[in-house]
């Protein structure tokens, strides 16, 4: 049901736990199926340096933000905002359909935490339309 990828991150989270010094944190839930996650990043001249997770829910949810740190770890901001559903999806060998929420709170994690940057000077609708948080 889960590509070998996904269940590699289950089984091995990267970047999960705490991040002294963060200066841009989210904690998102998803109703659906209870699943939360905390994503903490410490952005130093529009770029992420660092990025940290931890998360209670799915094998997908655990897998998306195992994923997503890996992404965004070293990424400039920019980068980082285009950061696309698909590209998720792709990197993790695919999504089981039922799943795609996992994806979705990844990235609702990623823009709640960006949003909270006073140096974030963009126009996040341009970016992501809809899709933004
Ligand atoms: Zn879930």
């Amino acid at each position: 049901m889960y590509s070998s990828l996904v269940l590699e991150h289950f089984k091995n989270p990267r970047n999960s736990g705490e991040l002294p010094g963060a200066n841009a944190v989210a904690l998102v839930e998803n109703p659906v199926c209870g699943d939360t996650l905390e994503l903490s990043l410490r952005v130093e001249d529009q770029s992420i340096l660092e990025a940290r997770f931890r998360a209670k829910g799915c094998v997908p949810t655990i897998a998306c933000a195992s994923q997503l740190t890996e992404m965004i770890q070293g990424a400039a901001l920019m980068d980082a905002l285009k950061i696309s559903r698909e590209s998720i999806i792709e990197s993790l060998g695919g999504i089981p359909e039922g799943s795609l929420h996992a994806v979705q709170l990844s990235l609702d994690a990623l823009h709640s935490a960006l949003k909270s940057l006073p140096m974030l000077n963009v126009d996040l609708k341009e970016i992501h339309g809809r899709t933004w948080a």
